[in-house]
């Protein structure tokens, strides 16, 4: 195996979005396999602290039982699991973003959970680490870090979800000068029910839209009823009203009229750690899936022992694998250029920023293609615990109503999809990333480029998507211009056709750096492959009739079908070798420890 990933120079960190254009293994990638002790170290204490000190109260916990949920999240923060991004001068660890996602990673069997710690410590505590004065920092960090005071973080309006900006929160400074006075009301935060940090939005006169940081004690907060959900029913979330609520000039986080860099930024941190989640979803999933199967029996035998549910275990882990590839692959990307960038002067905080920025494509790729993936992976498993799956004393049942959420939440998968293109457009046009020299690099291209090393066919695959991506841009951009952005059709087949070369590439790359040569990590590359590339070939395709009148986009179409050829492999055997390897493991094949 290979050893963990080495410092790089900053000049050799690939772009945000640049994995579309360079070649597979281009430069090296992160992945779990280099994970240091100290990271797993993080990992294990975390997934110990879910499995002993919550998992057995989830009883409870679904009853909405807050006292208990917040004395959990008080345990959680006495052993630093709550302060992983908070810097060390204010109470906090300041470790890595790899540090951060594993510790995610390991908190999400239980959904409820999970989302309420990344109310408290991702999008409620990151505003003020990142956006706070010294004096705010000094003020709320160390009682964050403990969850001696928890957070929650209000965006949301009942007019206004997708389109955060148009928020009518109010924000009207006082005669005196001391204070703001907010009006408006916020719907569907998370924490609400019992947070004392409420990082609230407001537009000052109107018109600034600017972040606050707001005390439940403040006079003029109140916080609405709990919302009966169909999932994550054990987390509060409540509307948040704030009528002439009165709030301190010092509490404005940021800059005014700012706001939207706050949010925006802290939606990059949340669609990162969303993915990474599903991946921790999907391998739990997995587990309980591969356990049931193998202890039910019917016609004689356990139901593991029949193709079509092994076809489904080994299909899991193949998107599972996938998306892990991708998360870390994203998370050691940050890191890098993080660790490249330290010492160069300047704001840590705003390097941070900067980094996220740098790899919101990622991140909104991850958001969506992890959501969609746990989607698929815990229906899966309820199919495979047939009408156990339906009832309550089984977790999968569970599972499946709280994994919906991640589809809505951080931007819905909608808006994240409108998103990847519309970034890539947005940095090629600003020259950060070369993507028209390579659409017009597309005609000389040969229709099949051979790829060499292990893994040949399936690199080929992910270069192919990335042709297919490239092609779609280029009949998009052609034929509508800048009204592309009306184009949503389109748009979101290229996202797509994009999210599936990412996945085929960070598999490959990840197997060929750390696994060459191991038949289970080699099989689920096939399987990934094979059915990505005929999904790109199908979403490219849509997006070419969408694009060209009928007769034009045939002639396109059998272009693109040059490249979704390929001599399939052999995916029963493929199957097979998967599957044996999540019966000898008792679940996803390959667990972090
Ligand atoms: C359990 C839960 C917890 C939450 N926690 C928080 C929290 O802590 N803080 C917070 O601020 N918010 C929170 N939210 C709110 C959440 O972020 C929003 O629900 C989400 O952003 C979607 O907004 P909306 O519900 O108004 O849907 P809408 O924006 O009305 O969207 C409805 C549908 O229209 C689609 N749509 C909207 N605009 C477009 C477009 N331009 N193009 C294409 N399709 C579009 C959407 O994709 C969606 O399918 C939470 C929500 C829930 C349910």
């Amino acid at each position: 195996m290979a050893a963990k990933l080495e410092p790089i120079s900053l000049a050799d960190i690939p772009a945000g979005g640049a994995f579309l254009l360079q070649p597979l293994g281009a430069t090296t990638i992160h992945a779990p396999e280099s994970f240091t002790e100290e990271q797993r170290a993080y990992y294990r204490t975390a997934r110990q602290f879910l499995e002993r000190e919550v998992m057995p109260h989830v009883d409870r916990l679904e009853k909405k039982d807050y006292p208990l949920l917040v004395e959990l999240l008080r345990k959680a923060g006495e052993l630093g699991l709550l302060m992983i991004e908070i810097p060390e001068a204010h109470g906090g660890l300041d470790l890595d973003r790899t540090t951060s996602m594993l510790v995610s990673e390991a908190m999400t069997t239980y959904g409820a959970w999970s989302v309420t710690v990344g109310g408290h410590t991702g999008i409620g505590t990151l505003p003020i680490v990142f956006f706070g004065s010294e004096a705010q920092k000094a003020k709320y960090l160390p009682q964050l870090a403990t969850a001696e005071k928890i957070a929650c973080y209000c965006l949301t309006e009942a007019g206004s979800g997708s389109d955060a900006l148009g928020a009518k929160t109010k924000a009207l400074l006082s005669p005196d000068g001391k204070q703001y006075v907010l009006n408006g009301v916020k719907q569907f935060i998370t924490n609400a029910g019992f947070a004392d940090v409420f990082i609230v939005f407001a537009k000052i006169d109107g018109e600034k839209f600017t972040g606050f940081i707001v005390e439940r004690t403040m006079p003029g907060l109140t916080v609405g009823k709990e919302e009966h959900k169909l999932g994550i029913r054990g987390s509060s979330t409540c509307q948040v009203l704030l009528e002439d609520c009165r709030v301190p000039v010092e509490n404005v986080l940021g800059e005014i009229g700012k706001g939207h860099k706050i949010a925006f930024n802290i939606l990059n941190m949340g669609r990162l750690k969303l993915g990474v989640g599903a991946a921790g979803g999907c391998k739990h999933a997995i587990d309980e899936a591969a356990a049931y199967a193998r202890d039910r029996r019917q016609f004689g035998k356990p139901i593991l022992e029949f193709g079509l549910v092994r076809e489904k275990l080994a299909r899991m882990a193949a998107v599972t694998y996938a998306l892990e590839s991708m998360a870390y692959r994203t998370t050691g990307l940050i890191d890098a250029k993080l660790a490249a960038a330290e010492g160069s002067g300047g704001d840590s905080h705003e390097r941070v920023i900067g980094a996220l920025e740098e790899y919101a494509i990622e991140s909104s790729i991850l958001k969506v293609y992890g959501s969609e993936a746990l989607t698929f992976v815990v229906d899966e498993a309820v199919q495979i615990h047939g009408g156990y799956g339906y009832v309550e004393e089984y977790p999968i049942e569970r599972a499946y109503r709280d994994q919906r959420i991640n589809r809505i939440f951080e931007g819905t998968n909608e808006i994240n999809r409108m998103l990847v293109p519309g970034m890539l457009l947005k940095r090629a046009l600003k020259g950060q990333l070369p993507l028209m020299e390579a659409v017009a690099a597309l005609d000389g291209a040969s229709s099949a480029p051979a790829a060499a090393g292990s893994l040949a066919a399936q690199a080929e695959a992910a270069e192919a998507c990335k042709r297919m991506a490239l092609f779609a841009v280029k009949h998009a951009v052609e034929t509508f211009g800048t009204a592309i952005e009306e184009r949503q059709e389109v748009l979101g087949a290229i996202a797509d056709v994009v999210m599936q070369a990412f996945a085929i590439e960070s598999a490959v790359a990840r197997t060929r750096l750390y696994g060459e040569g191991d038949p289970v990590r080699e099989a689920l590359c096939r399987l990934l492959a094979y059915e990505a590339r005929t999904t790109a070939l199908a979403r490219a395709r849509h997006a070419l009739y969408c694009t060209l009148p009928v007769e034009a986009a045939g002639a396109a179409v059998e272009r693109l079908e040059g490249w979704g050829r390929f001599a399939p492999p052999d995916p029963v055997a493929d199957r097979e070798l998967i599957v044996q390897a999540i019966a000898s493991q008792g679940g996803y094949p390959f667990p972090i420890r």
